[in-house]
């Protein structure tokens, strides 16, 4: 489909790449994407996706923004306190861009809901802040098939992953198991510096961008993390494990099932 004089004018700077150009904006238009957590990840996370024109975007979050969000979840303003994250970020990003269509989910993404929210997306990324959501993001997107964008961020360490069920290793194939409640420190006990979410949530949306637009290498087998004392990225290489609880041999995950687990920090 040829582009209007505005959306020239608004993704010039994309248009450019050989990379990008008219086709790969419309790959960019008819793509949809759920954004799991409006938070200090999915704050970057839904701005250069709807900058970028991803033409659909859904963006589920339960919670309210609070005092202590304003410092990482760049979406928000001092006034938007005490409204709802998904409300307010999805007001945000179609003023950013009114071309693209937004739905907001104010709710918990959870066992009675996660396989019907994913299926209707075409990729998913993960940016919630505790390790149910993770686990369970990552098993009701491989049980739809849907390619999954994994980041976490606690502390000085940030890490991403993405995953294509059942061809590259899944979230379960690398961390079998959910850690058990208090057993990890979560965002509010071991704290984050702002800028380190958006590093973190800018690679992610990074990956998405590109695993749309089908340029380069996506990360498969290959956990990136990030060390932000030394500003050092490492790659571990991962792989998929054959005893793997919902992508193995002999899945004993097939359906959602919910899962008590350690709250983490994304959020
Ligand atoms: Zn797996």
């Amino acid at each position: 489909m040829a582009l209007s004089k505005a959306q020239v004018a608004r993704y010039s700077r994309q248009l450019i790449l050989p990379e990008v150009g008219v086709s790969g904006q419309n790959r960019l238009s008819e793509a949809s994407v759920l954004v799991i957590g409006a938070g200090g990840l999915g704050s970057p996370v839904l701005f250069y996706l709807s900058a970028a024109g991803v033409g659909r975007i859904g963006v589920i979050d339960a919670d309210a923004v609070a005092w202590s969000n304003l410092h990482r979840q760049t979406l928000y303003e001092t006034p938007d306190v005490g409204r709802p994250k998904a409300v307010v970020a999805a007001e945000r990003i179609r003023r950013l861009n009114p071309e693209i269509s937004v739905e907001a989910i104010e709710g918990r993404f959870d066992a009675a809901n996660a396989k019907d929210l994913v299926s209707r997306w075409h990729m998913v990324i993960d940016g919630s802040d505790n390790f149910a959501t993770r686990y369970l993001a990552n098993d009701a997107c491989v049980l739809a098939n849907r390619f999954l964008v994994h980041g976490g961020v606690v502390n000085f360490q940030g890490q991403v992953m993405s995953v294509r069920p059942r061809q590259s290793a899944c979230y379960r194939c690398v961390f079998p198991e959910p850690p058990a409640v208090g057993s990890v420190p979560s965002c509010q006990e071991a704290g984050v510096l702002g800028a380190e979410a958006g590093l973190i949530g800018s690679l992610m949306a990074h990956e998405a961008l590109k695993a749309i637009l089908g340029v380069g290498e996506p990360l498969l087998n290959r956990l990136v993390v990030f060390d932000g004392r030394l500003s050092r990225f490492r790659e571990v290489p991962v792989r998929r494990n054959p005893d793997c609880a919902v992508c193995g041999e002999h899945p004993t995950i097939n359906a959602i099932q919910s899962i008590e687990s350690a709250p983490t920090c994304a959020g």
